[in-house]
């Protein structure tokens, strides 16, 4: 029975090569992607690819415990991770349930209790693709979640409200946002009409983006009217 939605890819981070194979086995006849791996430090690079959509981590693991390979994911990933382990103890599900678990299923189990896990944690979850919310064009790469500004391989810093602008203009690439569209939404409804502050801002982010308003890269200015986020995308450019 297939029963994923296509282009489902969970992660089996798992030391015990026949449990491993037996839980990839399982998922693959349900139509998951499935990427394995043994150890936990294979487990961070799976989830920092991005690639990966719902990770079931073994917490008994021979390089790194479960728990600091959970922590450390939790770090830069709201993926979602099932946790598995052979402990029975009370603390360690509190601990896997404070460092970050999702859930949770005890050693011997039945595949068909964690599929519904699985099942149950990926409704609730964000897809790969609005977890790994960066944009990248024409040599500026954005991390709408970590919010970072990367242009040109240099890291730009961007204050409080640069940033809500920034945010607003690249969510919407390429469509016109009006003057009083930005304000109310940065600032709020009672400055709606205070196109002085954009001015200046708007500036501030060009300057630290090196754009400029006579020749563009990023920001398009509708004279009179408001601000457009170039959406281009060079081949090979992200
Ligand atoms: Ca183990």
């Amino acid at each position: 029975m297939n029963e994923a939605p296509p282009g489902l890819t969970v992660a089996i981070v798992e030391d015990d090569s026949s449990l491993r194979r037996a839980l990839r086995t399982s998922l693959r006849a349900r139509g998951y992607d499935v990427r394995d791996v043994a150890l936990g430090h294979e487990g961070i690079v799976l989830a920092a690819d991005g690639v990966i959509d719902l990770m079931i981590l073994d917490l008994g693991l021979p390089d790194i415990d479960g728990i600091e390979v959970l922590t450390r994911i939790r770090t830069f990933s709201e993926l979602p991770v099932i946790v598995l382990t052979a402990r029975d103890q009370q603390s360690d599900k509190v601990r896997a349930l404070d460092a970050g678990a999702d859930d949770y299923v005890t050693k011997p189990f039945d595949i068909e209790e964690v599929l519904a896990r699985i099942r149950a944690a990926l409704r609730r979850a964000p897809t790969a693709a609005e977890i790994n919310s960066v944009v990248r064009s024409h040599g500026i790469e954005i991390d709408l979640r970590l919010r970072t500004v990367v242009v040109d391989g240099v890291g730009v810093h961007i204050t409080k409200t640069e940033w809500a602008i920034l945010e607003q203009l690249v969510a919407n690439p390429g469509k016109l946002l009006t003057h009083r569209e930005l304000l109310k939404r940065v600032w709020g409804t009672q400055y709606s009409t205070e196109n002085e502050y954009l001015r200046v801002y708007i500036g501030q982010l060009r300057k630290k983006l090196g754009d400029a308003a006579a020749s563009p890269r990023f920001i398009l200015t509708e004279a009179g009217v408001g601000y457009r986020w170039i959406a281009q995308s060079a081949p090979g450019d992200g």
